[in-house]
Protein backbone atom coordinates (compact mmCIF):
# COMPACT_ATOMS: atom_id res chain seq x y z
CA UNK A 1 0.00 0.00 0.00
CA UNK A 2 1.36 3.50 -0.62
CA UNK A 3 0.30 4.88 2.29
CA UNK A 4 3.65 2.81 4.30
CA UNK A 5 5.52 4.24 0.95
CA UNK A 6 8.63 6.72 1.16
CA UNK A 7 8.51 8.02 -2.70
CA UNK A 8 11.50 5.93 -3.78
CA UNK A 9 10.76 5.35 -7.82
CA UNK A 10 12.68 3.19 -10.59
CA UNK A 11 11.97 3.71 -14.00
CA UNK A 12 13.42 0.65 -15.91
CA UNK A 13 14.10 0.17 -19.41
CA UNK A 14 10.79 1.43 -19.83
CA UNK A 15 8.89 2.20 -23.65
CA UNK A 16 5.94 2.79 -24.56
CA UNK A 17 3.55 3.53 -27.89
CA UNK A 18 -0.09 5.18 -27.74
CA UNK A 19 -2.68 3.26 -28.57
CA UNK A 20 -1.97 3.31 -32.84
CA UNK A 21 0.75 5.90 -32.13
CA UNK A 22 4.44 6.06 -32.75
CA UNK A 23 6.60 5.07 -29.84
CA UNK A 24 6.60 7.75 -27.51
CA UNK A 25 8.77 6.80 -24.68
CA UNK A 26 11.74 4.92 -25.52
CA UNK A 27 13.81 2.44 -23.19
CA UNK A 28 13.62 5.56 -20.72
CA UNK A 29 15.98 4.55 -16.94
CA UNK A 30 16.47 6.64 -13.67
CA UNK A 31 15.75 6.49 -10.29
CA UNK A 32 14.56 9.47 -7.52
CA UNK A 33 15.27 9.11 -4.24
CA UNK A 34 12.90 9.80 -1.64
CA UNK A 35 12.06 13.76 -1.33
CA UNK A 36 13.91 14.38 -4.23
CA UNK A 37 13.00 16.92 -6.61
CA UNK A 38 12.96 16.17 -10.22
CA UNK A 39 12.95 18.54 -13.14
CA UNK A 40 11.58 16.82 -16.38
CA UNK A 41 12.20 19.39 -19.27
CA UNK A 42 12.14 18.58 -23.31
CA UNK A 43 10.54 20.76 -26.01
CA UNK A 44 6.83 20.04 -27.16
CA UNK A 45 5.89 16.46 -28.10
CA UNK A 46 9.09 14.59 -25.85
CA UNK A 47 6.85 12.89 -23.96
CA UNK A 48 7.50 14.16 -20.42
CA UNK A 49 3.12 14.17 -20.07
CA UNK A 50 3.36 10.54 -20.93
CA UNK A 51 6.05 9.80 -18.56
CA UNK A 52 3.65 10.81 -15.75
CA UNK A 53 0.96 9.19 -17.46
CA UNK A 54 2.66 5.79 -17.07
CA UNK A 55 3.63 6.57 -13.39
CA UNK A 56 -0.09 7.14 -12.37
CA UNK A 57 -0.75 3.80 -14.74
CA UNK A 58 -3.24 6.08 -16.87
CA UNK A 59 -1.48 3.69 -19.62
CA UNK A 60 0.92 0.66 -19.10
CA UNK A 61 4.21 0.18 -20.19
CA UNK A 62 4.96 -1.82 -22.81
CA UNK A 63 8.35 -2.72 -21.95
CA UNK A 64 10.15 -2.80 -18.70
CA UNK A 65 8.93 -1.69 -14.91
CA UNK A 66 8.27 1.32 -13.11
CA UNK A 67 8.85 0.66 -9.36
CA UNK A 68 7.68 2.73 -6.32
CA UNK A 69 9.78 1.35 -2.99
CA UNK A 70 10.87 -1.77 -4.84
CA UNK A 71 6.93 -2.68 -5.71
CA UNK A 72 5.80 -2.52 -9.32
CA UNK A 73 3.27 -0.16 -9.89
CA UNK A 74 1.12 -3.07 -11.38
CA UNK A 75 1.15 -4.67 -8.35
CA UNK A 76 -0.39 -2.00 -6.47
CA UNK A 77 -4.13 -1.15 -6.21
CA UNK A 78 -5.39 1.85 -8.73
CA UNK A 79 -6.56 3.73 -5.87
CA UNK A 80 -3.59 3.98 -3.84
CA UNK A 81 -1.42 4.38 -6.10
CA UNK A 82 -3.28 6.96 -7.42
CA UNK A 83 -4.04 8.11 -3.60
CA UNK A 84 -0.10 8.45 -3.13
CA UNK A 85 0.38 11.10 -6.47
CA UNK A 86 -0.82 14.74 -6.43
CA UNK A 87 -0.80 16.12 -9.70
CA UNK A 88 -1.43 19.54 -10.41
CA UNK A 89 -1.33 20.14 -14.15
CA UNK A 90 -2.00 23.11 -16.34
CA UNK A 91 -5.94 22.69 -16.63
CA UNK A 92 -6.91 22.23 -13.62
CA UNK A 93 -9.56 19.87 -13.01
CA UNK A 94 -12.63 21.89 -11.31
CA UNK A 95 -16.17 20.19 -11.12
CA UNK A 96 -19.38 21.91 -10.49
CA UNK A 97 -19.91 22.56 -6.48
CA UNK A 98 -18.56 24.86 -4.42
CA UNK A 99 -14.79 25.80 -3.78
CA UNK A 100 -14.91 23.82 -0.36
CA UNK A 101 -15.90 20.29 -2.21
CA UNK A 102 -13.28 21.49 -4.99
CA UNK A 103 -10.54 21.26 -2.20
CA UNK A 104 -12.41 17.81 -0.70
CA UNK A 105 -12.76 16.26 -3.58
CA UNK A 106 -13.94 13.50 -2.09
CA UNK A 107 -11.87 13.63 0.61
CA UNK A 108 -13.27 13.21 3.97
CA UNK A 109 -12.14 16.49 5.99
CA UNK A 110 -13.10 18.86 8.17
CA UNK A 111 -13.52 22.52 7.80
CA UNK A 112 -10.46 23.42 9.57
CA UNK A 113 -8.57 21.07 7.40
CA UNK A 114 -9.98 22.48 4.31
CA UNK A 115 -9.27 26.40 5.86
CA UNK A 116 -5.90 25.56 6.65
CA UNK A 117 -4.83 23.17 2.90
CA UNK A 118 -6.69 26.73 1.40
CA UNK A 119 -4.57 29.19 3.44
CA UNK A 120 -1.33 27.48 2.62
CA UNK A 121 -2.17 27.41 -0.72
CA UNK A 122 -2.43 30.98 -0.89
CA UNK A 123 -5.86 30.91 -1.73
CA UNK A 124 -8.00 31.28 1.92
CA UNK A 125 -7.68 35.04 1.30
CA UNK A 126 -9.48 35.42 -2.17
CA UNK A 127 -12.16 32.95 -0.86
CA UNK A 128 -12.67 34.91 2.04
CA UNK A 129 -13.12 37.90 -0.08
CA UNK A 130 -15.70 36.65 -2.32
CA UNK A 131 -19.38 36.76 -0.66
CA UNK A 132 -20.53 33.09 -0.08
CA UNK A 133 -16.61 32.30 1.20
CA UNK A 134 -15.76 28.70 1.21
CA UNK A 135 -19.56 27.54 -0.33
CA UNK A 136 -18.95 29.90 -3.88
CA UNK A 137 -20.84 27.98 -6.69
CA UNK A 138 -17.49 27.83 -9.09
CA UNK A 139 -19.39 27.37 -12.30
CA UNK A 140 -18.59 24.16 -14.76
CA UNK A 141 -15.02 23.27 -14.67
CA UNK A 142 -14.92 26.09 -12.43
CA UNK A 143 -15.26 28.88 -15.05
CA UNK A 144 -16.08 31.64 -12.33
CA UNK A 145 -13.16 31.73 -11.23
CA UNK A 146 -10.02 32.63 -12.49
CA UNK A 147 -7.14 30.31 -13.83
CA UNK A 148 -4.75 31.19 -10.87
CA UNK A 149 -7.47 30.85 -8.56
CA UNK A 150 -7.97 27.61 -9.88
CA UNK A 151 -4.51 26.83 -9.99
CA UNK A 152 -4.42 27.31 -6.22
CA UNK A 153 -7.47 25.41 -5.30
CA UNK A 154 -5.79 22.54 -6.80
CA UNK A 155 -2.58 22.95 -4.97
CA UNK A 156 -4.84 23.28 -1.69
CA UNK A 157 -6.50 20.10 -2.96
CA UNK A 158 -2.78 18.29 -3.44
CA UNK A 159 -2.11 19.94 0.15
CA UNK A 160 -5.22 18.48 2.03
CA UNK A 161 -4.53 14.59 -0.08
CA UNK A 162 -0.88 14.82 1.61
CA UNK A 163 0.36 12.48 -1.00
CA UNK A 164 4.00 10.93 -0.72
CA UNK A 165 4.57 12.40 -4.76
CA UNK A 166 3.79 15.12 -6.21
CA UNK A 167 3.59 16.14 -10.35
CA UNK A 168 3.69 19.40 -11.35
CA UNK A 169 2.45 19.84 -14.76
CA UNK A 170 4.20 23.21 -16.34
CA UNK A 171 2.26 24.49 -13.22
CA UNK A 172 2.26 28.54 -13.34
CA UNK A 173 1.35 29.07 -17.09
CA UNK A 174 -0.68 31.82 -18.07
CA UNK A 175 -0.96 33.83 -15.25
CA UNK A 176 0.55 37.25 -14.01
CA UNK A 177 3.55 37.98 -11.51
CA UNK A 178 2.09 38.88 -8.87
CA UNK A 179 -0.06 35.26 -8.72
CA UNK A 180 3.07 33.57 -9.88
CA UNK A 181 4.31 34.58 -7.02
CA UNK A 182 1.60 33.39 -4.83
CA UNK A 183 1.59 30.28 -6.61
CA UNK A 184 4.86 29.58 -6.69
CA UNK A 185 5.37 29.80 -2.34
CA UNK A 186 2.01 27.78 -2.42
CA UNK A 187 4.07 24.63 -4.81
CA UNK A 188 7.15 25.37 -2.31
CA UNK A 189 4.83 24.44 0.16
CA UNK A 190 2.98 21.65 -1.36
CA UNK A 191 6.47 19.48 -2.32
CA UNK A 192 8.63 20.01 0.81
CA UNK A 193 9.94 16.76 1.73
CA UNK A 194 7.44 14.98 -1.08
CA UNK A 195 9.30 13.24 -4.20
CA UNK A 196 8.14 15.70 -7.20
CA UNK A 197 8.53 15.65 -10.36
CA UNK A 198 8.26 19.50 -12.08
CA UNK A 199 7.72 19.74 -15.59
CA UNK A 200 8.83 22.45 -17.76
CA UNK A 201 9.78 23.37 -20.89
CA UNK A 202 13.04 25.53 -20.14
CA UNK A 203 15.59 24.60 -18.09
CA UNK A 204 15.87 28.11 -15.87
CA UNK A 205 12.68 27.10 -14.70
CA UNK A 206 13.14 24.10 -12.91
CA UNK A 207 17.38 25.24 -11.94
CA UNK A 208 15.83 24.91 -8.15
CA UNK A 209 15.70 21.39 -9.03
CA UNK A 210 17.97 18.67 -7.48
CA UNK A 211 18.10 16.82 -10.32
CA UNK A 212 17.15 17.49 -14.22
CA UNK A 213 16.23 15.25 -16.66
CA UNK A 214 16.14 16.33 -20.11
CA UNK A 215 14.27 14.37 -22.77
CA UNK A 216 13.82 14.28 -26.36
CA UNK A 217 11.62 12.05 -28.73
CA UNK A 218 10.88 10.21 -25.98
CA UNK A 219 14.48 9.21 -24.61
CA UNK A 220 16.88 10.53 -21.94
CA UNK A 221 19.06 12.95 -23.76
CA UNK A 222 20.89 14.62 -20.91
CA UNK A 223 20.61 14.77 -16.69
CA UNK A 224 22.03 16.52 -13.87
CA UNK A 225 22.26 19.74 -12.08
CA UNK A 226 21.49 22.42 -13.24
CA UNK A 227 25.24 23.74 -13.51
CA UNK A 228 26.14 20.84 -14.79
CA UNK A 229 23.56 20.96 -17.84
P1 LIG B 1 4.23 19.25 -24.07
O1 LIG B 1 5.46 19.98 -23.62
O2 LIG B 1 3.65 19.85 -25.31
O3 LIG B 1 3.21 19.04 -22.99
P2 LIG B 1 5.13 16.51 -23.74
O4 LIG B 1 6.61 16.41 -23.61
O5 LIG B 1 4.33 16.43 -22.51
O6 LIG B 1 4.75 17.80 -24.59
P3 LIG B 1 3.61 14.20 -24.56
O7 LIG B 1 2.26 14.76 -24.35
O8 LIG B 1 4.10 13.22 -23.56
O9 LIG B 1 4.69 15.35 -24.75
O10 LIG B 1 3.62 13.53 -26.00
C1 LIG B 1 4.65 12.64 -26.43
C2 LIG B 1 4.25 12.07 -27.80
O11 LIG B 1 3.10 11.26 -27.66
C3 LIG B 1 3.92 13.11 -28.84
O12 LIG B 1 4.39 12.65 -30.07
C4 LIG B 1 2.41 13.16 -28.85
O13 LIG B 1 1.91 13.51 -30.09
C5 LIG B 1 2.04 11.73 -28.50
N1 LIG B 1 0.78 11.66 -27.72
C6 LIG B 1 0.50 12.31 -26.57
N2 LIG B 1 -0.71 11.98 -26.11
C7 LIG B 1 -1.22 11.09 -27.00
C8 LIG B 1 -2.44 10.37 -27.08
N3 LIG B 1 -3.38 10.48 -26.15
N4 LIG B 1 -2.61 9.54 -28.15
C9 LIG B 1 -1.67 9.39 -29.10
N5 LIG B 1 -0.48 10.05 -29.07
C10 LIG B 1 -0.27 10.88 -28.04
MG1 LIG C 1 2.89 17.72 -21.59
Amino acid sequence: DLDATNGHIAFSNVSFAYPDGEEAITNVSFTVSSGEMIGLVGPTGSGKSTLMKLLMRLYDADEGSIRIDRTNIRNISLHSLRGGIGYVGQEPFLFTGTIEENIAYGMAASESEIIDAATRANADEFITDLEDGYETEVGQRGDRLSGGQRQRIAIARAILKDPEIIILDEATSHVDNETEVLIQQSLEELIEDRTTFSIAHRLSTVRNADRIIVLEDGAIVEQGPHHEL
